[in-house]
């Protein structure tokens, strides 16, 4: 038997250039990370030491703990209605969502009121987060493709480095205008590389005004997909009441800037290079999701730093609450993943955390009035 074919997406994206030409960054990014047979969600181990990265959840219970203590507040400013949709939009390995439910154990009501249905296109990323759920004795999840399917009712959507895996359409600065930056293949056929589109289109009117003005050369990036989604959420919460709390690495303004990212065993390779076999990523605009919410009528909090918000729900009281039954390796551990999550040059600074609510609702916990 041999192992997976490491180059059939890499053909499959030369098939598809040479049919249609070259692809918007955007149609590039969904084949290399969704396609449903090599796509890199599909085929890799994204995770963990042993694979391309680790994300919050991944490093300390304390993080999904905390998630789950805000879900819980949120829950009881709702009227602590008896069913309560938990929704997790890409839950990885099924950790986030364990560790809100440990949470939710200590408040009266609210492990019974949830109801758990995780967002996931990837098959064996659905195995593993069965896995993970079954491991924690919980036997009531439902998985679903896309949030539509998700059943109307009150809800609270988490979304933790779910926005960075969503395409992005990627624009240059030319003296003729903002064109579209294309993935082509190279001269000698036999790998990618970015071309720019020789005439304006229209995708770049949607480019915020701080943006347009950049010099030339410049490179912009809009999310599509992420502000529909942003759109789908407000509805789900104008009609059903509910809320949604998004975690992402990524800007609080909208900047000009190329931030698509590859990255491989934990260290950024040329994005072009080995399609699939490294996870894809764009900083998150911030500024554009609150721009989507709020034109959908949400009201829009934050975004805060992950550090300040982990330290205002009270990341430390919690450490020193698992420190009381901690060897002391384990007590250094919690040391490391205070600071790995909360500190400035670690995960602090750069990671933002963003919540919808209802217009007429106060700033949930953790954002606090302007
Ligand atoms: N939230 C997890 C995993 C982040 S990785 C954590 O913090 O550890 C991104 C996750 O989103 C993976 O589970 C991936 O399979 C899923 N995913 C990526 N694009 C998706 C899409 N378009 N629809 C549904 N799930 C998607």
């Amino acid at each position: 038997m041999t192992g997976p074919d490491k180059g059939a997406l890499a053909r499959h994206l030369a098939d598809l250039i040479h049919v249609q030409g070259p692809l918007p960054v955007s149609a590039y990014m969904a084949e290399v990370l969704s396609h449903p047979e090599f796509g890199y969600y599909m085929t890799r181990e994204p995770f963990g030491r042993e694979g391309d990265f680790i994300t919050a959840p991944e490093v300390s219970q304390m993080f999904g703990e905390l998630i789950g203590v805000w879900c819980a507040d949120v829950w009881r400013r709702m009227g602590a209605p008896a069913s309560l949709r938990l929704i997790e939009l890409g839950p990885g390995r099924g950790t986030l969502m364990v560790d809100i439910l440990s949470a939710l154990g200590a408040i009266p009501g609210a492990l019974n009121a949830a109801e758990i249905h995780f967002v996931e296109t990837s098959p064996r990323l659905r195995d593993q987060q069965h896995d993970t759920l079954n491991r924690a004795g919980i036997g009531n999840a439902k998985w679903h493709e896309r949030l539509a399917e998700v059943p109307d009712g009150p809800a609270i959507v988490v979304a933790n480095e779910f926005f960075d895996a969503l395409p992005v359409r990627q624009y240059v600065h030319t003296a003729v205008g903002w064109c579209e930056r294309l993935v082509g293949l190279n001269a000698a056929g036999n790998g990618f590389q970015f071309i720019v589109a020789d005439r304006p289109t229209h995708g770049a009117n949607v480019l915020a005004p701080a943006v347009i003005s950049a010099p030339m050369e410049s490179i912009a990036e809009i999310c599509p997909a992420g502000q529909a989604l942003i759109s789908d959420i407000a509805d789900r919460i104008n009609e059903n009441d509910g809320a949604a709390l998004i975690i992402d690495y990524g800007t609080a303004t909208s900047a000009p800037g190329d931030s698509l990212q590859a990255v491989q065993n934990h260290r950024a390779i040329p994005v072009l290079v080995a399609p699939g076999s490294a996870d894809l990523t764009a900083h998150v605009d911030f500024s554009a999701l609150v721009r989507a919410a709020e034109a959908a009528g949400v009201a829009a909090h934050g975004p805060v730093t992950q550090g300040s918000f982990l330290e205002s729900l009270g990341i430390e009281l919690r450490a020193t609450a698992l420190r009381q039954n901690a060897t002391p390796e384990q007590s250094d551990d919690l040391d490391t993943a205070v600071a790995r999550l909360t500190a400035p040059d670690q995960m602090g600074d750069l990671f933002k955390v963003l919540a919808l609510v209802r217009r007429d609702q106060l700033p949930p916990a953790g954002f606090s009035a302007p």
